[in-house]
């Protein structure tokens, strides 16, 4: 392969650039919107030639192979064109794999890739292993087999980016669950996202694994005309029935996560950790000592004995299901934003269960009171956080939990699910010091 151009201009695009420019080939980097300013810099720092607010055809077409960005979708205008001219179209990751020759985790699934691939890599690292993270959170795979060859790679992988692979072939590939999420990428047709998503185990041979969740019905399902050659290593909710990971022979691990979501998680993860030959002491130091990211059930404060929780990533029905069912306390619910044609139904028996009030924390709450109303007698609506902190603290008792755990995505009131989470913790920690003033 002598020349490339990539579509698209983010963090995965700049990965693959850098990456063609190593391995000597001609490069050329198009964006039909406008290219982020520190993306610009470091391209022209590297002397990577590129466009950005359109592209030129005639120059894309020099080009031998296209790497699309995966957020670039295939119906792109420049994709089609390049696809009807012969030109072959890969993800960043299979550009990636072409060029790294160590040992690769992928992780996927419609919820928790971010905690479980953090958790592995923290895991690996902490027992001295030589490993990287990357994938669709962090550094792109590109980018870090620009940088170097570590022996081993956990990647964190999304369905856009398993579009277009063709040789891509993790030793471990993992999938966590397949609930609906991004259909508008996929013709709103759940059999093509669920494809995407198993694509992750398609060119694995016999000797690598494929760890799944084996309740998860909808991959359970599609598995059975499923040709993938890896050792299938399903992943069972009785495995950890009692709320605990349980060691090989030995009691159980000390895990530092809340919620059986993250059991699951954390299963998956002992199943490959041990696969490739880690003690029982070395997993679990790193289940021990693992610190998430911020804005998944992270707990934010105590005030007047109620516990803040700032579950912001929750921009899923499926997400805010494992959050609710952690929560053995009543629980003030703060949920609300941009629906993406949410079906509330799984939350109903919690509302009964344990939601005391719900606060709607968005621009149209309309389809939350409709799905609650008649379960949860006090609901209440506001486009600010600081008053929804306030009306929750009002709400509570010492004991109770107040939960920001949205179901939707953040667009309408913030700029993205992390600033919503932290204009969160914000109010909650000003709204500690005016109580203790
Ligand atoms: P992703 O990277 O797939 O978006 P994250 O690890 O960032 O996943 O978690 C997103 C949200 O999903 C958080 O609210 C988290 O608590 C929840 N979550 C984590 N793991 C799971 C799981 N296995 N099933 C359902 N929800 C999960």
């Amino acid at each position: 392969m002598k020349s490339v151009v990539i579509i698209g201009g983010g963090e995965s695009g700049v990965g693959a650039a850098l990456l063609a420019q190593k391995m000597g080939m001609e490069v050329f980097l198009s964006d039909h919107s406008l290219i982020d300013e520190k993306i610009k810099v470091e391209l022209v720092s590297k002397s990577i030639p590129f466009e950005e607010g359109g592209h030129n055809f005639d120059r894309l077409l020099v080009a031998e192979v296209v790497v699309k960005s995966p957020g670039v979708p295939d119906h792109a205008p420049a994709l089609r064109m390049l696809k009807e001219k012969g030109r072959k179209v890969i993800s960043e990751i299979e550009f990636g794999s072409m060029f790294y020759s160590g040992f690769t985790i992928a992780i996927t699934g419609s919820n928790g890739k971010t905690t479980t691939s953090g958790l592995f890599y923290h895991i690996l690292k902490n027992a001295g292993f030589d490993v990287e993270l990357g994938g669709n959170y962090g550094k792109s795979f590109a980018r870090i087999v620009s940088e170097r060859q570590p022996e081993y790679m956990v990647l964190e992988v999304s369905s856009f980016q398993l579009d277009n692979i063709d040789t891509f072939r993790p030793d471990i590939s993992m999938l966590l669950n397949i609930t609906p999420d991004h259909l508008d990428r996929y013709d709103y047709k759940m059999d093509l996202y669920a494809a995407a998503k198993l694509r992750i185990a398609e060119n694995q041979t016999e000797n690598q694994y494929f760890i799944y969740n084996g309740d998860d019905i909808e991959i359970v399902s599609r598995l059975k005309e499923n040709t993938t050659q890896a050792q299938r290593i399903p992943v069972y909710a009785e495995q950890y029935k009692n709320g605990l990971l349980t060691q090989n022979g030995n009691g159980y691990y000390d895990f530092v996560l809340l919620g059986r979501h993250n059991l699951l998680n954390g299963q998956c993860v002992v199943e490959a950790c041990r696969k490739m030959g880690l003690t029982e002491n070395q997993i679990n130091e790193g289940l021990s000592t693992f610190v998430n990211l911020p804005h998944r059930l992270e707990k934010v404060d105590v005030i007047d004995g109620v516990t803040y929780i700032n579950d912001s990533k929750a921009t899923n029905v499926d997400s805010v299901y494992y959050a609710l069912e952690a929560m053995n306390k009543p629980v003030i619910w703060i949920a609300g934003g941009t629906d993406k044609g949410n079906d509330y139904s799984v939350l109903l028996p919690f509302a009964k269960e344990k939601i005391k009030a719900l606060i709607c924390l968005g621009i149209d709450n309309q389809k939350l009171k409709d799905a609650f109303g008649s379960l949860i007698s006090d609901i209440y609506e506001t486009q600010s956080v600081r008053q929804a902190v306030v009306m929750a603290h009002d709400f509570s008792e010492s004991g109770d939990i107040v939960l920001l755990s949205p179901a939707c995505a953040s667009f309408d009131l913030f700029k993205n699910y992390m600033d919503r989470g932290d204009q969160f913790k914000e109010a909650v920690l000003s709204y500690k010091n005016i109580c203790e003033l």
